[in-house]
């Protein structure tokens, strides 16, 4: 005793995260913001994530999803959407029947797309058809984030061009709305696909003169906007809508600069020249009339 001190060193320990890491968890964090609205049903209570308000879900449902106390926008499923946007009784649905294959035998993605199949009720991530906006014809579609984050796989891009390919058949507008983290990882290229297959849809429509209005919601990421999202004649969103390509945290890290408040969010966007109209929810019905009339 006394020559020697067996004293353990200490380290330093470094988590080190890669980028796809980082992606992951950026990819996470936006999707445990989503609750899909039987979770958000699931009490008969839900706390507002900006006011901290505790609110009773029968007077979300009654406001339009929004919080009575501070105007928070909760997510709406395509069906509240379609409610919101057409006519009573006007909506006729097309191919619902839809359903997507595993191409590349991805593993779980049978599972996980059965499980979005019960938790929504929907058979893929975008409801599409023909209904009346305040009496005028349009080629609707509208995609739905609780349904595997709203990813967009070869059955969602097929919806989607084939509702523009109605707008243009039928020569009404188009009017689509998106909510995406991206494509869809588990059918890998034939995701990717879908971009340009909807592009060119979009350009065909175009040629024939016929309007096309794109509402991205929150949040619209990843591969819809770098596609069809992006594409409208005129872009129209809600306020304080996240709408970007990558995640923000991703962004910083890579150009290694901080950025600036509110990046991204619909404010920002129709500042720098990326929205056109910021309508709020109650008026976006009547907003839409009013451009569709003006461009009819
Ligand atoms: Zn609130």
């Amino acid at each position: 005793m006394g020559f020697f001190s067996f004293k353990r060193k200490k380290y330093v320990t470094l988590t080190v995260k890669d980028k796809a890491t980082e992606d992951k968890l950026e990819q996470e964090n936006l999707s445990s913001n989503e609750l899909s609205p039987e979770e958000k049903n699931s009490s008969l209570w839900i706390k507002c994530p900006s006011c901290k308000e505790i609110l009773y879900k029968n007077d979300l449902d009654g406001n339009l999803k929004k919080c009575p106390f501070c105007d928070h926008y909760f997510y709406m499923t395509a069906k509240e959407r379609i409610e919101l946007l057409i006519d009573e009784n006007t909506f006729e649905e097309f191919d619902s029947n839809l359903i997507p294959c595993n191409p590349l035998s991805f593993p779980d993605y049978d599972e996980k797309y059965q499980s979005a199949v019960e938790k929504t009720n929907m058979n893929e991530g975008v409801i599409s058809g023909v209904g009346n906006l305040n009496g005028l014809k349009v080629s609707l579609a509208v995609m739905d984030f609780s349904f595997m984050g709203g990813s967009m796989g070869s059955v969602v891009g097929e919806k989607i061009t084939r509702a523009i390919e109605r707008a243009a058949s039928l020569e009404i507008p188009l009017i689509l709305v998106s909510t995406s983290g991206g494509a869809r990882m588990h059918e890998g290229i034939l995701s990717l696909m879908q971009m340009a297959k909807t592009s060119a849809a979009i350009e065909r429509l175009k040629i024939k003169g016929i309007p096309y209005i794109s509402i991205p919601v929150d949040p619209t990421t990843g591969g819809v906007t770098a596609s069809f999202a992006m594409l409208g004649d005129i872009i129209l969103t809600e306020p304080k809508a996240l709408i970007g390509f990558a995640g923000p945290r991703v962004i910083e890290q890579t150009i290694k600069q901080q950025l600036p408040e509110g990046f991204q969010r619909s404010e920002f966007l129709q500042e720098h020249g990326m929205i056109d109209v910021i309508a709020k929810r109650e008026e976006m019905k009547d907003v839409l009339h009013k451009l569709l009339s003006c461009a009819s």
